[in-house]
């Protein structure tokens, strides 16, 4: 558990932290605000990401992700509820350039092998190659 910095990238923070403890699997949840945000909508069809950015103060309602390994290192994806000033929420895939104002995080870190990320050709994702 600990407390992100203001002014720090929220996801590369993230990942910062499961690098440096060597978190190579595990839950991602955290709460607290941001000054800007730019989240990801995966077009299936098109198979790349498409970037929303946020200008304006948010909540950070709900962050929920997890930690497997993409090309060696720990990888966090996380995905974020977010919220305006008028109590509205949208979300997506966190991404680069949603910048911190104060966050509370907590990785629960597990046990075991952990999951390991490639590519999917049915998806065009960087997926586990573990299913249940
Ligand atoms: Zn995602």
């Amino acid at each position: 558990m600990g407390r992100l910095g203001c002014g720090q990238d929220l996801i590369e923070a993230i990942t910062a932290v499961c690098v440096s403890q060597d978190i190579r699997a595990g839950r991602i949840l955290a709460i607290g605000a941001v000054q800007r945000a730019r989240v990801g909508f995966y077009n299936q069809a098109t198979r790349a990401y498409a970037f929303i950015d946020f200008e304006k103060p948010l909540e950070i309602t709900a962050l929920v992700g997890n930690v497997s390994i993409k090309d060696g290192s720990p990888m966090a994806h996380c995905h974020v509820t977010l919220m305006d000033e008028e109590g509205q929420a949208f979300g997506g895939h966190l991404a680069p350039g949603t910048i911190v104002f104060a966050c509370e995080l907590t990785i629960e870190e597990f046990s075991g092998a952990g999951f390991t990320r490639a590519p999917d050709d049915e998806t065009g994702l960087p997926l586990w190659t573990q299913t249940p």
